[in-house]
């Protein structure tokens, strides 16, 4: 594709086909010979060319110039992005240090300037635990910002951009205003150009985006949930943000939200689960089962003789999460028990008995010889009562200055 425009390239006395290594030899060779303080009587030529070299250096910048010339790199040059022909010159030579050819000096350290980037554009993506074990392709559709097809990113007719009169391209305007005694200076964004700092005249406006130069575009992006991503993970689209004339847009970046799972918990590759147990097959064994993530059902054998206890965590090896990038390596599924009681009354008193032979013999009582021995019995809780003595509970422990609750304590045991 030939370029709009050479005068870039003839600054530089290159060939538009030129390579970036060629560019910068070709920059280098008049930069030394055109520099003011070397040269004092190059008067422009030295900008001119720094100029000519800030854009061809930088691909992006240098691609819009070869498709729109000048006028496509308008936006991105009035901005941040305009960069001092010292700063440049300092960046290419190593600027205020030993390495300066001649003493130049540069302007200190030279600031980190490059092409104006576009903001990123954020969004989070809310994914089941099962399309984090098993890995899915999800569709998200939003809407972006893109160059108006119709006058590719200009807004008007070739040349038909004018610089704006009433902020003379600035963007933006001081006014002053009066409150009683005190005077106000205030900058505001120009109203007739909405802060662009250039007009186009209303005959001469694209007729697609009406002078806008962007238009607005539903995009859906194929957003691959690899095995075993986390809660927070990014997943980041380069460039696909919303575009703009003369910026180099910014990236699209993808959250992963781990939705709450209503039987798993997740802690990195591992997974817990609380179970349910019968107290008969907490004491002689048996089976109980599990659904997995990917519905297969883990059948899971207590053998006789092991014995569940109450609020027991157990291990099944290599059925946790799998870690990412590495599908086959899986952590652990932690099982914890919650051993489920018969109702009071369940059995006769007569085979109850028949316990007795089984169960372990009951520990010795203390002694009560010579002690006053007071015959009581259990009964139910009231659940108010029980609410406020552990409020209290609470407070005590806070003017202990424990200040967290017994479960916190068993963790650190
Ligand atoms: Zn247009
Ligand atoms: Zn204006």
């Amino acid at each position: 594709m030939a370029p709009k425009s050479t005068k870039f390239y003839d600054a530089l006395e290159v060939d538009p086909s030129c390579s970036e290594a060629e560019l910068k030899k070709a920059y280098r060779k008049m930069a030394l010979k055109y520099h003011p303080d070397k040269n004092p009587d190059a008067g422009d030529k030295f900008k001119e060319i720094s100029h000519a070299y800030e854009v061809l250096s930088d691909p992006q910048k240098r691609e819009v110039y070869d498709r729109y010339g000048e006028e496509g790199l308008e936006g991105a040059a009035g901005g941040a992005g305009g960069m001092n022909p010292g700063d440049l010159f300092s960046q290419l030579f190593g600027g205020g240090g030993g390495g300066d050819p001649f003493g130049f000096g540069g302007r200190g350290g030279g600031r980190q300037s490059g092409p104006r980037r576009g903001k990123d554009m954020a969004h989070s993506l809310k994914v089941s635990l099962e399309d984090l074990y098993k890995g899915k392709t999800s569709k998200l559709a939003l809407q972006k910002q893109v160059l108006c097809g119709s006058c590719e990113g200009r807004g008007g007719k070739i040349g038909a951009t004018k610089t704006c009169s009433s902020c003379s391209g600035r963007g933006v305007k001081i006014v002053i205003r009066q409150m009683g005694p005190m005077i106000q200076q205030m900058q505001q964004t120009c109203p007739d150009c909405n802060g662009e700092g250039e007009t186009i005249n209303a005959k001469d406006r694209c007729t697609v985006c009406n002078g806008k130069k962007v238009s607005n575009e539903r995009k859906i992006l194929e957003v691959f949930i690899d095995k075993g991503m986390t809660d927070g993970q990014k997943i980041t689209f380069t460039g696909e943000a919303d575009q703009a004339p003369g910026v180099v847009p910014g990236d699209i970046i993808i959250a992963v939200e781990e939705k709450p799972h209503d039987r798993f918990k997740r802690k990195g590759a591992d997974l817990f689960i609380d179970i349910k147990l019968d107290l008969l097959t907490a004491l002689a064994g048996g089976h109980f089962t599990i659904q997995h993530l990917d519905d297969r059902i883990l059948m899971v054998h207590i053998l006789p003789g092991e014995v569940i206890k109450p609020d027991e965590v157990k291990c099944i090896n290599g059925e946790g999460m799998p870690v990412h990038k590495r599908p086959f390596d899986k952590g652990n599924l932690y099982v914890k028990f919650e051993v489920v009681f018969p109702e009071s009354n369940w059995v006769s008193e007569e085979k109850l008995k028949t316990l007795e032979k089984i169960l372990p013999a009951r520990p010795k009582l203390p002694s009560t010889k010579g002690k006053e021995v007071e015959e009581v019995v259990l009964s139910a809780v009231d659940p108010m009562q029980q609410k406020r003595s552990q409020g209290d509970q609470e407070e005590e422990d806070d003017e202990e200055g424990h200040g967290h609750g017994p479960g916190v304590q068993c963790a650190q045991q």
